[in-house]
């Protein structure tokens, strides 16, 4: 093991999400694939003895499934793992009861810290609710290969971990708080496996109010594979993936298995998620699919012509319309003005 605390980690660069961004794990910087299905799965925790669990159960990252994870490493007297805490029980507290749990895994660096009385007292001074997996020989450490305290893994429903990161959250105006807060709800608005079905089914239901109808037989063969994931099956694209993410030219975004026009250029903005994000719609091109699942209010957004699924609408975008529609990529297509 080579662990090291480390004071600001301005070197290390910002969000290390698993897309086509830089994704440290094995220690060294490689650049993440791009597929969605190419998500690492997280290594399941593995220890018996864990601190805030009914009678010290263990928990598992298998029984999470259908869930958003946040597994954080730190060793209790860490300066830098306590200056991300406020932001970790504000997750745990937050999101309380809407599929998100966070995990502390408690890897001892100081002989101090290899004494679980100690770290439960560290816990308890810290107002630590969330459970903590005690890593006292460090497996956890290594089955992550884990380089430095603090490093926060966020893990979506199917298990893959969608973005790590590593130091202060906010150290240098890195603004993690707030990028992360956006990730974890935009994983819970993910369809996981279990859920697809009932929302194609509703899909289904809903197909005869759109004007434009096709077979799935038909969509199969029209779309690419993930064109025909997105849109028909409400899949969500790999953050930073996205071909129309960066494009910044004029003109306008249209849905790509209708091509009704859905966004002007001029909307588009850097949201910073990954996802090409619009703070308003072509009026009549969107309809809006409120959704309560996992006890989150948040809208689903589908082209009013054809149907197809295109993401989220969240109510924490800029100026004028305060609102964020944050889309996939893959479901749009883009006509240069
Ligand atoms: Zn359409």
């Amino acid at each position: 093991m080579n662990k090291i605390t480390l004071p600001l980690l301005a070197t290390l660069g910002v969000l290390a999400v698993a897309g086509a961004s830089a994704y440290r794990i094995n220690g060294q910087t490689a650049q993440a694939k791009t597929a969605q299905t190419n998500f690492q799965t997280a290594p399941e925790l593995v220890g018996k003895q864990w601190l805030n669990t009914p009678n010290g159960k263990p928990v598992t990252l298998a029984s999470r499934r259908g869930k958003v994870t946040v597994v954080e490493f730190y060793a209790a007297t860490c300066s830098n793992c306590r200056a991300n805490q406020a932001a970790y029980n504000k997750w745990a507290q937050n999101f309380k009861g809407k599929g998100v749990e966070v995990i502390g895994v408690h890897t001892p660096e100081l002989a101090y810290e290899r004494d679980p009385k100690n770290v439960a007292a560290e816990a308890k001074k810290a107002g630590i609710s969330y459970p903590i997996l005690l890593d006292g020989q460090g497996q956890n450490w290594d089955n992550y290969r884990q380089q430095y305290w603090p490093t926060i893994y966020v893990i979506d429903k199917a298990g893959k971990v969608r973005a790590k990161w590593e130091g202060e959250l906010e150290a240098g105006g890195r603004k993690g708080t707030a990028k992360l807060t956006s990730l974890i709800q935009t994983l819970l608005a993910e369809n996981s496996p279990t859920s697809t079905q009932t929302n194609m089914k509703t899909q289904d239901k809903d197909k005869t109010q759109f004007p434009l109808t096709k077979t799935d037989a038909e969509w199969r063969a029209e779309l690419t594979p993930q064109q025909y994931n997105v849109l028909r099956q409400a899949g969500t694209e790999a953050p930073y993936t996205g071909a129309l993410l960066k494009n910044h030219e004029t003109g306008v975004y249209e849905c790509a298995a209708c091509q009704q026009p859905l966004f002007n250029s001029d909307t588009k903005f850097d949201s910073g998620t990954g996802w090409p994000s619009f703070y308003q719609a072509i009026p009549g091109s969107i309809k809006e699919i409120t959704d309560t699942a996992y006890g989150m209010k948040r809208t689903e957004t589908v082209c009013s012509r054809c149907g197809g699924h295109l993401g989220h609408v969240f109510d924490d975008g800029p100026k004028p319309t305060g609102l964020r529609y944050c889309m996939n990529s893959a479901a749009l297509e883009f006509e240069k003005k």
